[in-house]
């Protein structure tokens, strides 16, 4: 298994090749690939990645990966709950992958959402929705206070990225068994944000120097 360094190079390349748009020199092996793990060969994803469901945003896509690459968990907004925890602990407990990416990204309607509902509280709201509000709430309120709240733009801009960092430590500080596959196998968790505009993934979270 590469190690959480290694798997983030794969992905910087990846996702290199994929804003370049070149196609990728593996691409012949991946129908192979499919049936070996079809075949019961069992997988060993590289990297997990918790990201939004915004459909603009496809993590195999974005990094240019294929099948069994990937561990992928997809919620609106890239919020940690619980089963996204469990889901983390799972892929890097079992097959033993050293990278985890939270992968936030511009113009996140999750995060226009929660703002909206600070502004102004929509009554009724489905309490399923509101829990995924809840769950943003943390990072945006604190931005109110700040001059950003006069600049919508720059202020949801902003309140992505403290939404990716507060996702990235929640998985970092918010589960036994994460912290101790940090601290004992060298798991490595970023954060990264993806721009719609240019397809460029920038990890600014987390990223070890050397890395
Ligand atoms: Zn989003």
């Amino acid at each position: 298994m590469l190690s959480g360094a290694e798997a983030l190079t794969r992905l910087r390349e990846g996702n290199r090749r994929f804003v370049a748009g070149v196609d990728d020199p593996n691409a012949a092996l991946r129908q192979t690939h499919r049936l070996a793990l079809g075949r019961g060969r069992g997988q060993e994803p590289f990297a997990i990645v918790l990201g939004c469901s915004d459909s603009r945003v496809p993590a195999e896509l974005v990094f240019g990966q294929g099948f069994g690459d990937l561990f992928v968990i997809r919620v609106a907004g890239n919020i940690v709950a619980p089963s996204q925890v469990g889901s983390v602990e799972f892929a890097a407990g079992r097959f033993g992958t050293r990278l985890a990416v939270v992968l936030g990204h511009t113009q996140c309607g999750a995060i226009a959402a929660t703002l909206e509902e600070l502004r102004q509280r929509t009554p009724h709201q489905s309490p399923n929705l509101r829990s995924i509000v809840d769950r943003i709430r943390p990072s945006v309120e604190p931005l109110l206070a700040t001059p950003l709240a006069q600049d919508a733009e720059a202020f949801v801009a902003h309140a992505v990225r403290a939404n990716i960092r507060a996702a990235a430590d929640h998985l970092r500080h918010g589960s036994a068994v994460l912290e101790c596959l940090v601290a004992d196998d060298g798991l490595l968790i970023v954060g990264a944000e993806y721009c719609l505009e240019t397809g460029v993934v920038d990890f600014f979270d987390g990223v070890p120097e050397d890395a």
